[in-house]
C-alpha cells in the first residue's frame, strides 16, 4: 500500500542528537520489557534524525548534543488516534444539549454538518483542522487519522482530503458517511457516484476508504461495493460498524480484510469469533488482522451503553482506542479522556487502555513505525507530569502531558 508523503510541518532533519533522560517509567510497548507495555524504569532514550536510536538504563546513556530532563516523569509513545473526523464547519452544541435533555442519537445530524461544510471556504476548513490537530498534539496525539465525509460531493470530498493530507499521512475517504439529502430517494445512484468520479477525485489524497455500514446509512451490499472499489485502486479498508445496533458491518470488515472495524458497540458471538480469527501475531508479518477500534467518546456523548471491551480482549481480539472526534457524536480530541473512559466504564486495565491507545492504534493503521519506542521507530513521545502511565486514568481530566516530541522535535 502506498503512503502519502510527509505532512507539512514535518521536522527538519539533521538537528543533532537529543537525549531524554531521568525517565521514571518508560513505556516502550516492546515485548522484552516488563509486561504488555514493555516498562523500563530509570531509563533514557536517544533520538537522532527524528528516530529513536537507543533506549536503556539511564546510567548507560550515551552523550548527546542536547538533553531533556524528564524529571522522573513517565515517557510514553505518542497516542495514535486512528479515527477522527476533523474536516467540517460549524458545531452541534445545541444538538448535544437536546440529547442530554432526553432526545436519542440517530446519526441524522450529520447532514447539518454537511450543509455547513459545503458552505465553508478552504481556509475556514483548514483553520478548523489545524486547530484540532494542535489541540490533539497538546494532549499527546502524534499520529492522527483524518476522514472526509462532510462534503459528499466530488469537489467537497476531494478538497476535504486535500486539506487533511496537509497535516496527516493517514487520510480516509468517507464519501459513504450518509446518503446526502439530494440523493435520498436514489441511494443506488449515490453509491455509483462514490465508486466512480468521487473515488477518482479523492484517491490521490487518501490512504484509506471507510463506510458507515448502519441502518439509516449504507446497507451491507452497498458497503461491500464501496469498499471493494476503494481496494481496487489501492486504498485500505476500514468500516464504521455495529454502533447503533447489531448488523453485518463487523463481519463484512473481516471478510474484506479491513484494517479496522470501528465502534463495535453491539456484537454477536459470531462477530467476536470473526474478529478473534484474524488476531494472529503481528510479529509474524501477517497483515490480515482486523482490529476492533472502540470509541468510548461516542458512547459518552450520546449517553449510550459502552462496548464490551472485556469480551473482545478475553477472546484475543486486538483492540484500539480512538476519539471519533467529530462535531456531532464525540467532540473530543482527548486520548487521555478516552483512556480514562476505557478503564472506568469498559473495565480495561490501565495497561490495556494505554496499549490500545498507542500500539493498538498503530495496528489499526497497519503501521509499525509509531505507537512503540524502540530503535528505528519514529521519535513520537510524550513526557508526563506523573511518575506512571497509571495516572492517565487515575487522574482524569488533569493536563498531565508536560511535553510532546513529534519526529523528535519538541512541540
Ligand atoms: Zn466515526
Amino acid at each position: 500500500m502506498t503512503r502519502p508523503g510527509p505532512p507539512v510541518g514535518r521536522a527538519a532533519r539533521g538537528t543533532g542528537s537529543l537525549l531524554v533522560d531521568n525517565i521514571g517509567e518508560l513505556v516502550t510497548n516492546v515485548a522484552d520489557g516488563d509486561g504488555p507495555l514493555g516498562l523500563r524504569r530509570d531509563a533514557a532514550l536517544l533520538v537522532e534524525d527524528g528516530q529513536v536510536v537507543w533506549t536503556g538504563p539511564a546510567r548507560d546513556a550515551p552523550a548527546a548534543d542536547r538533553r531533556i530532563d524528564a524529571e522522573g516523569g513517565a515517557v510514553l509513545p505518542g497516542f495514535v488516534d486512528s479515527h477522527a473526523h476533523l474536516v467540517f464547519a460549524g458545531d452541534r452544541a445545541a444538538e448535544f444539549a437536546a440529547r442530554m435533555a432526553g432526545q436519542p442519537y440517530t446519526g441524522g445530524g450529520i447532514r447539518t454538518t454537511v450543509g455547513a461544510t459545503r458552505a465553508a471556504t478552504d481556509d475556514e476548513l483548514r483553520a478548523t483542522v489545524r486547530r484540532l490537530r494542535g489541540e490533539a498534539m497538546r494532549q499527546g496525539t502524534t499520529t492522527l487519522e483524518i476522514k472526509s465525509g462532510y462534503g459528499l460531493t466530488v469537489a467537497d470530498e476531494a478538497r476535504s482530503l486535500r486539506i487533511a493530507a496537509e497535516v496527516s499521512e493517514d487520510t480516509t475517504f468517507l464519501g459513504a458517511h450518509v446518503v446526502p439529502t439530494e440523493y435520498a430517494d436514489r441511494p443506488d445512484d449515490y453509491v455509483g457516484l462514490v465508486c466512480g468520479p468521487m473515488l477518482a477525485a479523492a484517491a490521490p489524497y487518501a490512504r484509506w476508504i471507510d463506510v458507515f455500514c448502519e441502518r439509516g446509512a449504507f446497507d451491507v451490499d452497498h458497503a461491500r461495493a464501496i469498499l471493494a472499489c476503494g481496494q481496487a485502486v489501492g486504498l485500505g479498508a476500514r468500516v464504521h460498524a455495529n454502533q447503533l445496533g447489531p448488523g453485518p458491518g463487523v463481519r463484512l470488515g473481516v471478510e474484506l480484510g479491513a484494517a479496522s472495524v470501528d465502534h463495535c458497540t453491539h456484537l454477536t458471538d459470531a462477530d467476536v469469533d470473526a474478529l478473534a480469527s484474524t488476531s494472529v501475531d503481528w510479529t509474524s508479518g501477517a497483515v490480515t488482522t482486523t482490529v476492533a477500534t472502540l470509541l468510548p467518546g461516542a458512547e459518552f456523548s450520546t449517553r449510550s451503553p459502552y462496548p464490551d471491551a472485556r469480551r473482545l480482549l478475553d477472546a484475543g481480539v486486538t483492540v484500539a482506542l480512538a476519539t471519533d472526534c467529530n462535531p456531532g457524536s464525540s467532540y473530543t480530541s482527548s486520548m487521555p479522556f478516552c483512556v480514562a473512559l476505557a478503564v472506568r466504564e469498559m473495565r480495561m486495565t490501565p495497561a490495556e487502555a494505554v496499549w490500545a491507545a498507542t500500539a493498538g492504534g498503530a495496528r489499526a493503521l497497519r503501521r509499525d513505525d509509531v505507537g512503540v519506542l524502540r530503535p528505528g521507530a519514529r521519535a513520537d513521545l510524550m513526557i508526563l507530569d506523573a511518575p506512571s502511565h497509571l495516572h492517565l486514568a487515575y487522574r482524569p481530566g488533569v493536563p498531565l502531558i508536560r511535553r510532546v516530541l513529534h519526529h523528535g522535535v519538541p512541540q
